[in-house]
């Protein structure tokens, strides 16, 4: 029997941990302890206290796990792909009967309600599920170049691949890439974000007694100067799946540039909700609430921009301050309606942007300060800033946290204008009651994902990803499948 989430609270309350946890490296299905000897503290956000140690892995380790993923990838490749959708779905079995230690471990990690981190457990649970169905429908074509040649094409995996991930969807993020980069044969070496290693580090284990072979997952926590880059830069990786910012997807970008890797890059976002005047306001302001302030706003698809009709900026903006109001930080086991920021670095970045607004005289209408839960933590109080105009850094910049700019428009083009008028593009959504406004909305804004009605629509099924800034490749459904593969055309002379 595994503990449940309410053992697991009082363990950490008693303790100030948890057993069990890993403090060492997963490389060829074994642990192993980092190569320099040095670990690096887990953070709790809602506290700032140390509550765990990750193992801080070096190039000595990445090179061990990236020559793993290599030795095993002949014996995965040649599998029947059933056979490795059924590893995919024997883990996700596993999983299920772990989620509430794995769901209280995103949430001490990221300062998430339990709620929200139980939900992020449950969509890797259909990550996995999803793949395990899609294995054995990956396949070729035929081409028709008559009767003196047979020709046809079959879908070779890529090889080894690299998957470096940030700290706001720890597990998801990973299993995001990793689950059909498995489906299709490839092989995996995981570098998480440094503060939230512990879940990829965790699913080793499960993946081993669901039957992967040793070598085919690897995960090698640590800096991302000390590890990421080097991972990168291995001349055994063949395909990166970078998660994270504009900054660091260049250096990425340049270094996977030396092994002519092939990439998804999965960036920021300055993401516009548009509503127009004939939307539900009470359905649109619940659609904004949780369109900044899941996740403390710490989404890289967060509608960050609110692009307000003016004829119902006054009267729109009234509901979402009475909502906001009810919004209540604590500490993530105790399920708060919102939770903390992940470090306290994140904590200044954010803070800072909103000082430089004050000073440069623009309208907060609520938040616009730091908070603390029992006189400690890492929260900033959700945020609105009204009438931003375009060129602000407001509108430009991610900033990741919960922090709503306002943009007041006067008609649909306008608010498409606005909508674009950023360099990212990554999601946009919008909220009226016109079809013809919606689609019209959907095919002129330049974005990865348009909602309608209801900002986080879509599922595991629909393709993901953005453009210009935000990156390129698309990352769930079974486009997903295809950053994985190659295609080898075979054809012979009849
Ligand atoms: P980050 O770029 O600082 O770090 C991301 C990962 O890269 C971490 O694991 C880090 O250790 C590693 N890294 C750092 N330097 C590296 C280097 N030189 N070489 C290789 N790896 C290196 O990003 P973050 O602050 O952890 O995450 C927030 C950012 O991620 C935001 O910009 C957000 O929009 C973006 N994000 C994008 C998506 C998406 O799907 N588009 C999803 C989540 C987050």
């Amino acid at each position: 029997m595994y503990p449940t989430l309410a053992q697991l609270r009082e363990e950490y309350l008693t303790q100030g941990t948890l057993k069990g946890l890993p403090q060492q490296l997963f490389i060829n299905g074994q642990w192993r302890e980092p190569s320099a000897q040095k670990w690096l503290d887990s953070l709790d956000p809602c506290t700032g206290q140390a509550f765990a140690r990750i193992p801080a892995g070096s190039a000595k380790d990445i090179d061990l796990a990236v020559n793993a993923a290599q030795a095993a990838l002949p014996q995965w490749q040649a599998l029947p792909a059933h056979q490795r959708g059924q590893v995919l779905a024997r883990t996700a079995d596993l999983l299920e009967q772990q989620q509430d230690l794995f769901a209280t471990v995103e949430a001490l990690e990221v300062g998430k309600p339990i709620s929200e981190a139980i939900a992020d457990i449950q969509s890797c649970l259909r990550t996995l599920r999803y793949y395990a169905g899609a294995a054995d429908k990956v396949q070729g074509d035929s081409y028709p170049l008559g009767q003196q040649a047979l020709s046809f094409s079959i879908m070779e995996a890529v090889g080894v691949t690299a998957h470096i991930v940030p700290w706001n969807f720890p597990l998801n993020t990973t299993l995001r890439g990793v689950a059909p980069a498995l489906a299709v044969g490839c092989t995996a070496v995981v570098k998480p974000a440094e503060n939230t290693s512990l879940t990829s580090l965790m699913l080793g284990p499960l993946f081993s007694k669901a039957g992967l072979p040793d070598g085919v997952y690897n995960v090698v926590s640590g800096l991302g100067v000390d590890t990421g880059a080097p991972l990168v830069a291995h001349r055994g990786i063949n395909h990166v799946t970078f998660t994270g910012s504009v900054q660091t997807g260049r250096h990425v970008m340049r270094s996977a540039a030396q092994n002519i890797s092939s990439l998804t890059l999965e960036l920021g976002g300055k993401s516009p909700l548009v509503v127009l005047a004939d939307a539900d306001l009470e359905a649109a302001a619940d659609g904004i609430l949780s369109a900044i302030f899941y996740n403390a706003g710490q989404i890289c698809s967060a509608g960050s921009r609110l692009i307000v009709e003016r004829r119902v900026h006054a009267e729109l903006l009234d509901i979402v301050l009475r909502k906001v109001k009810q919004l209540q930080i604590g500490h993530s086991l105790d399920n708060p309606s919102f939770g903390a920021i992940s470090s306290a670095a994140q904590l200044d970045k954010i803070a800072a942007f909103v000082e430089r607004a004050r000073a440069r005289g623009r309208q907060i209408l609520c938040g616009g300060q730091r908070l603390q839960w029992q006189g400690q933590g890492w929260f900033y109080a959700p945020t609105i800033i009204d009438d931003v105009p375009a060129d602000d850094e407001l509108i430009q910049e991610e900033i990741f946290g919960p922090v709503l700019s306002v943009q007041i428009v006067d008609d649909l083009e306008t608010a498409i204008n606005a909508a674009n008028c950023t360099q990212f593009a990554l999601a946009a959504g919008i909220y009226t009651r016109d079809v013809q406004a919606a689609l019209h909305f959907a095919q002129r804004t330049d974005a990865g994902q348009i909602t309608v009605n209801d900002y986080w629509a879509g599922g595991m099924e629909v393709p993901f990803g953005g453009n210009r800034l935000s990156g390129f490749g698309r990352e769930k459904g079974l486009e997903a499948l295809r950053n994985y593969c190659r295609t080898k055309a075979i054809t012979f002379k009849v």
